[in-house]
């Protein structure tokens, strides 16, 4: 299987190099390609601190009830239909190698759309770009984020770095709840052996547990994230901000939110709970007010 995975891989690259063969569809979401004019982005806000963002694709097909990419969507049309289309950018590649400032930079893959959402394996784009960068001299330090299994597959190009974390969002221990608001993605348990086999291979890994949903057993959720191996950990509440254009959390997991009796009050409970049983746990935006 593992075989297998790989292998594909590497097909979806050749495609790529030779004309990016991408499917309609995967699963119940559009694909498209795109042609974008830049490939890097300077982070803002809670990000500045890193010297760019790297999107490979546009939108996302998991789709999360909370996600506030969405807000950063300019066609509304989009924004609405979010988690049900997904842009593959056909040129990345050849604009990440014209980057001049990509070499040493400190970067994140992954802060409005799923690096490793399932359209990647079909068509290999992160994996291409990481190649390139494992190439660089010096090497781009390289944060991944995902919450996706499919990170495993790249685990040979990730070890090619010198620094490098794959970031895990795990937002519950409790695939009832985590069906309700992310139905799309894969299992708790299949996200956190994904992490277990990103540690024992010797990927540097962080959990992050943003926005935490309601958790089942604290206790038992804590001791599973101690044996994970990981480096970090740290948690989020939902995204406050409802402006345009500036990050929020959908209309729908506020609504889920409070049928599940889920506020900020509840939230910071169950953060100090976590903290005293989870040593890498950091905290994140705990002095955040909710909206
Ligand atoms: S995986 Fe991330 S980018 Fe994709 S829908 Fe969920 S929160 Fe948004």
């Amino acid at each position: 299987m593992e075989y297998y995975v790989y292998m594909s891989a590497q097909m979806a690259l050749f495609e790529l190099e030779s004309g990016l063969n991408v499917p309609d569809r995967i699963g119940h979401a559009r694909v498209s390609r795109r042609r974008v004019r830049q490939i890097l982005t300077k982070p803002t806000g809670v990000l500045a601190g890193l010297d760019f963002t790297l999107n490979p694709y546009g939108g996302c097909s998991f789709g999360c009830a909370y996600c506030y990419a969405a807000f950063f969507q300019p066609d509304e049309a989009k924004a609405a239909d979010w988690g049900n289309w997904v842009e593959v950018k056909e040129n990345a590649l050849d604009l990440l190698r014209g980057e001049p400032g990509l070499a040493g930079s400190r970067l994140l893959i992954g802060s409005v759309t799923d690096p490793y959402q399932p359209l990647e394996r079909k068509t290999g784009l992160t994996r291409s770009l990481l190649e390139h960068m494992a190439k660089l001299s010096p090497q781009p330090r390289v944060i991944v984020q995902t919450r996706s299994p499919i990170v495993v597959q790249d685990i040979d190009v990730l070890l090619r770095f010198k620094d490098l974390r794959v970031n895990m969002s795990v937002t519950t221990d409790d695939d009832a709840v985590r069906k309700r608001y992310e139905p799309l993605c894969a299992s708790i348990g299949r996200r956190l052996d994904a992490v277990r086999r990103l540690s024992e291979s010797g990927v540097r890994a962080g959990l992050s547990l943003a926005p935490l949903l309601p958790i089942s057993n604290v206790g038992e959720f804590a001791k599973t994230i101690n044996k994970l191996g990981i480096e970090s950990a740290w948690t989020g509440y939902f995204h406050p901000g409802t402006r345009r254009f500036a990050s929020g959390t959908r209309e729908n997991a506020l609504v889920l939110a409070k049928e599940d009796g889920w506020n900020f009050e509840r939230y910071l409970e169950t953060v100090s709970e976590l903290r005293k049983l989870v040593p890498v746990l950091k905290k994140y935006n705990e002095d955040e007010k909710a909206s």
